[in-house]
């Protein structure tokens, strides 16, 4: 077997058995279809490096009897911890997971800015980390490494942003930036490819190789889960939902470009219609104004209904044409739109399905994933946790 070969049924392994929660060896070669002795092997090392443990299943009264009490293989959750980070419109969201991905604790903080400069951020994030570390009895030294999901142009391979609503430069190198201030990896990606991620390791995408999730907040965002790992493009970050072009010479939108979708669903999108339109928005932040729009479309309020309607109706648009080119299992629409009576409604999802090649199978599912908060970081985390593991086991 070649180097890769070993480090890829290494990998095949450890994540089997994370995947399995707790399972034997004879289970792991049948299923992923490796010889007993590779089994015996690989799960020697994994041992010895400390990343899985050993634990006794609770074996049947007639199993004892023959005194062959079956031992199952867990990851062990103290190997690693790690933190995840997802970036926000005004503040940070960071969670601390152990080794299995469990969330061991939380914290949201508000940031100084919307927009900040790379160091000004990387030093809120790391204020943000040390804190939630030091209010539950850890220090930062015991992190392995810290993920962070963020919206905008995210090369997730080299760490370089190339655009971001979070961050003033262009094109600026915020992986080394951050990596520098928390002393320790640094893991980058899009903030809808990890909520996808997370998706496809806790929530609605377990068990299903082909979906995608459609995040709507301040942005617009999709991450891609095809044949059981996340697209990420030939440039490296991925789809942009958001800029895809639903109108010629459009509204402007914020990446410089006009008639991007994110220009007319988003909540900055709706806020600014709201000011040409005329219809005042109590509230001082884009999240209470936004609120407060949705609020006037309860009580029927007509400018705020139209501006509602023509949203969900670009977004049905948008939701069609992906589901044209990815003919996806499973559309996971995220955000705190996607309640009933704001972008979101049923209305709203049988017009994708009315807008769809019609053929004689059924249209995707679309499932409304509501904790948000949780997901985002939780992605960031599992990713940290993914490049921790590929990293020890080069190590091996
Ligand atoms: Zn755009």
């Amino acid at each position: 077997m070649g180097k890769e070969q070993i480090d890829h049924g290494r990998y095949l392994i450890l994540d089997f058995i994370r995947r399995s929660g707790q399972v034997a060896r004879i289970d792991i070669a049948n299923q992923c279809n490796i010889s007993q002795a590779t089994v015996t092997t690989i799960t020697a090392k994994l041992l010895k490096a400390g990343l899985i443990e050993e634990i006794a299943r609770d074996t049947t009264e007639k199993e004892a009897r023959r005194g062959r009490p079956r031992v199952d293989l867990k990851l062990r959750n103290a190997a690693h911890m790690v933190a995840g980070v997802k970036v926000e419109n005004n503040s940070v969201s960071v969670i601390l997971a152990d080794f299995e991905g469990k969330q061991l604790c939380k914290l949201r903080q508000g940031l100084a800015d919307t927009v900040s400069s790379a160091n000004d951020l990387a030093s809120e994030i790391y204020t943000a980390i040390n804190t939630l570390c030091e209010n539950n009895n850890y220090s930062m030294q015991d992190l392995s490494a810290t993920g962070v999901g963020i919206a905008g142009f995210v090369d997730a391979s080299s760490g370089v942003i190339h655009w971001s609503p979070s961050i003033e430069q262009r094109n600026i190198d915020f992986g080394a930036i951050l990596q520098a201030r928390l002393g320790m990896p640094v893991y980058l990606d899009n903030d809808a490819n990890l909520a996808a991620m997370a998706e496809q390791y806790f929530w609605h995408g377990v068990d299903t190789p082909n979906f995608l999730v459609v995040t709507i907040e301040s942005g617009v965002g999709i991450g891609i889960v095809m044949d059981g790992k996340v697209y990420r493009g030939s440039r490296g970050f991925g789809a942009e939902f958001g800029h895809t072009k639903v109108q010629l010479e459009g509204a402007l939108c914020r990446c410089g470009q006009r008639g991007c979708l994110e220009a007319y669903i988003s909540d900055y999108a709706l806020v600014l219609e709201a000011k040409v339109a005329g219809l005042p928005l109590a509230g001082n932040t884009q999240e209470e104004q936004v609120q407060a729009l949705f609020a006037a479309a309860q009580s029927q309020e007509p400018i705020s209904l139209s501006i509602i309607s023509k949203a969900r109706r670009m977004l049905a648009m948008g939701l069609a044409n992906l589901v044209n080119i990815f003919d996806p299992q499973l559309i996971v629409l995220v955000g705190s739109q996607m309640q009933e009576g704001h972008v979101y409604s049923e209305d709203m999802i049988e017009t994708v399905k009315n807008s769809i090649v019609q053929i004689n199978a059924s249209a995707p599912q679309f499932v409304v994933h509501k904790s948000g908060d949780a997901l985002w970081a939780h992605g960031a985390a599992v990713y940290a946790l993914e490049k921790v593991a590929q990293q020890t086991l080069r190590g091996l």
